[in-house]
């Protein structure tokens, strides 16, 4: 049969439904699927040995004759072996498989094998136990190569992979390269089908760097490109024009308590230029937890309060949501901006004792409202906006193409405007990464913290000493302080972390502080409990939180002084940082107890960095360094990270060069009419990556 690119796996030899099934779960349905299904890493059996040269405990390969083939029961485990006698022109050895009594049908005597595997000695003969072998032919698949390891799944065997790969690189001819040449030559790339060639079966190590280095180029080019072609189809969208009030944006800046930060003042800067120009901005404010965004946003804002056109912000929670209302009526106390609040719980309006939802919408309506802030329902639900000029989200990293459509609809007076967009978040992504992370977005980085903040004081706590952390704590809460306690999830089963978080909830109040006033939260519980524990604890009526990393602890709780984290060292630095950040907001001194599961030189090392930097940039470089970044970010189910196959995101140089000549070309067509097979390569890649 001819294979084509888009032939079903279904229809290859050896393919039968449950092979199909198998497959299917591996995301693999066709020819072409199989082409880019990259082998993870490669066991190198490329030097084929003599037998007379093997070495004990070596793992080797050899080209040898089959003697004697047969089939045995062990007396005493009662397993069948199979024996063979192999030999090349230098002597010969024994190779015994357990419990593959088919093999002797499978290998007679008389044929040429290559064999690979681990010697050992038995008394004094040498033999290969359990080695993988393979008929001599002209293009060894599975042994005498640098074989392919494939991420696979249980009972479909790398064997079975690989020949399916061969089979399916029959296709290969009809695979176009979509590089434009100029690029291919400038970067001195392999082509496309010998990259794809050779990324499953090299000839040697040397052309199966080329060969990775070509796909993690393709890769990381296609998500710049993609990233890019988002900016430019919004550089054509229109946008309110936000003119920069000088006078009055420098009075409100004095009249604040405090003096902006240079960084802080410099973000403002890059937003309020974005503001000015008739396209819509597109801008992620990065900073620390603690580093001032909202004032940043606050001053953008203004500005477009001053301009007359309304500005929405949105908070993953409710809680949030209300802070951030209570926040800038008094950082607007002075002026008659107009703020509203509008979650499931609360409606407010500055000004109004009571007002009703339906009043609400409807000044809303009729642009008598400023600002409105509230959570992702803002612009879901049914609330309409008479001019939206600015649409502000807090930690919230992603706002797609759909969403973003959304925000066009609703606006009342023009149908054609989308409101500009500034997204906050205190994730440290370290600027090489959030270029493939959040490649479409202008970024703007809050470096520096306002001066004369009192350092959250961090001990790793060893067992010994946890009875007198807990006297610690237990002294804290006497004098009226609050604490928060995190725990790790122990299983991957236990994906929401309902038992860790349980068991210390049992442990904590049934034992060690039955006296005290203690909360849960945990991924199993419902939204609306969630708040209302969240505003119990708020309020004081909790003097302990437990709680698992996966429930959103963003929130202001200035009493609280105690962070106390368990199997601290499962959790990223980066991510520790954000849970220290969770105190220490109010005037009181605060602490962060790190307590581990399982210590050691690299798990202090690494924890030890947090006790000594309150960086966040830098802890998340430290960490990257120490794990990968899906360590570091969180898995890639969390929809955080892209979807990598070959490239890395910690591929600096090739994110940068990617990046660039994602940019040249654009320049140079961008609509990419000049290169249809991109164009249409992007098309399906845009699908199936989901930048959005
Ligand atoms: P985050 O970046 O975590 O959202 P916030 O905007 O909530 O931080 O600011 C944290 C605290 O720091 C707030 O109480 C805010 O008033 C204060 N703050 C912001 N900027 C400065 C500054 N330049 N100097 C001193 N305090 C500041
Ligand atoms: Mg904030």
């Amino acid at each position: 049969m001819t294979i084509e690119l888009s032939t079903p796996l279904s229809q290859l030899p050896t393919v039968g439904p449950r092979t199909e099934r198998l497959l299917i779960k591996l995301g693999l349905r066709t020819a072409r699927d199989l082409l880019f299904y990259y082998p993870f890493r490669y066991d190198d059996f490329s030097q084929v040995s003599k037998i007379s040269n093997l070495q004990i405990d070596v793992t080797a390969t050899i080209k040898a004759r089959v003697d004697l083939i047969k089939n045995w029961r062990s007396p005493r485990k009662r397993m069948i072996l199979t024996e063979a006698i192999l030999s090349d022109d230098s002597s010969s050895i024994k190779a015994i498989w357990f419990r593959q009594p088919f093999l002797i049908k499978v290998i007679k005597p008389g044929d040429e094998l290559f064999l690979s595997g681990k010697v050992e000695k038995e008394l004094l003969n040498f033999q290969l136990i359990n080695p993988t072998y393979e008929k001599v032919k002209s293009i060894p698949l599975h042994t005498a190569r640098l074989v392919p390891i494939y991420p696979t799944t249980a009972r479909l065997t790398q064997k079975q992979i690989r020949y399916l790969v061969k089979l399916s690189q029959a296709a290969l001819p009809k695979i176009n390269d979509w590089l434009p040449l100029t690029i291919i030559a400038r970067q001195k790339l392999i082509d496309l089908k010998t990259a794809l060639r050779q990324i499953h079966f090299p000839a040697k190590e040397s052309i199966l760097q080329r060969a990775r280095f070509r796909l993690k180029f393709d890769e990381l080019f296609l998500i710049q490109l993609g990233a890019l072609r988002i900016k430019e189809e919004l550089k054509k969208e229109k946008a309110p024009l936000i003119g920069f009030k000088e006078n009055e944006t420098k009075k409100f800046v004095e009249s604040l308590p405090f003096l902006l930060t240079q960084a802080q003042r410099k973000a403002a800067w890059e937003i309020l230029k974005d503001l000015e120009k008739a396209n819509p901005m597109n801008r992620l404010l990065e900073g620390d937890v603690g580093s001032g965004k909202t004032v940043v946003a606050a001053i953008a804002i203004f500005n477009t309060a001053l301009n007359k056109f309304q500005s929405a912000i949105m908070a993953p929670t409710e809680i949030l949501a209300q802070q951030h209302f209570v926040t800038l009526k008094k950082l607007f106390s002075q002026s008659k901006i107009k703020i509203g609040l509008l979650t499931s719980s609360a409606v407010r309006l500055t000004g109004k004792k009571e007002i009703k939802k339906k009043e609400l919408l409807e000044k809303n309506e009729d642009g008598k409202i400023d600002i409105l802030v509230g959570t992702h329902a803002l612009i879901q639900k049914d609330v309409r906006f008479k001019n939206l000029g600015l649409v502000t989200i807090d930690e919230q990293h992603r706002f797609g193409v759909e969403q973003r459509k959304k925000l066009k609809e609703i606006n009342l007076s023009s149908t054609d405007w989308i409101p500009h967009l500034l997204s906050m978040t205190a994730t440290p992504i370290p600027r090489s990464l959030a270029l493939t992370v959040y490649g479409d977005l202008d970024l703007s980085v809050l470096d520096e913290m306002p001066p004369g903040r009192k350092r959250v004081f961090t001990k790793v706590v060893p067992p010994e000493k946890r009875i007198k952390a807990y006297q610690f704590i237990r002294m804290e809460i006497k004098k009226g302080r609050q604490v928060f306690v995190i725990c790790p999830l122990i299983e991957e089963s236990d994906k929401l972390g309902v038992k860790a978080v349980t068991t210390e909830y049992k442990k904590l109040s049934k034992e060690i502080f039955p006296d005290l006033k203690i909360g849960i939260l945990h991924g199993k519980i419902k939204a609306k409990e969630k708040e209302q524990v969240m505003q119990d604890f708020l309020k004081g009526k909790l003097d302990i939180l437990v709680s698992t990393a996966v429930v959103e602890v963003g929130i202001d709780v200035p009493n609280a002084t105690i962070m106390m984290i368990e199997g601290s060292e499962r959790f990223g630095l980066a991510q520790l940082h954000q849970f220290r950040g969770r105190v220490g907001r109010g005037e009181h001194q605060s602490y962060c107890f790190l307590f581990t599961e399982h210590s050691g030189a690299t798990v202090n090392q690494r924890l030890n960095a947090l006790v000594k930097s309150h960086n966040g940039f830098y802890l998340a470089e430290q960490d990257l360094k120490f794990r990968g970044p899906g360590e570091v970010y969180g898995s890639r189910q969390s929809g955080f990270l892209p979807n990598l196959r070959i490239a890395r995101l910690t591929d600096y140089g090739l994110i940068k060069t990617t990046r660039l000549e994602a940019e040249n070309l654009l320049k140079d067509s961008p609509e990419l009419a000049k290169y249809p097979i991109l164009k249409r390569k992007m098309a399906n890649f845009t699908e199936s990556v989901h930048l959005e």
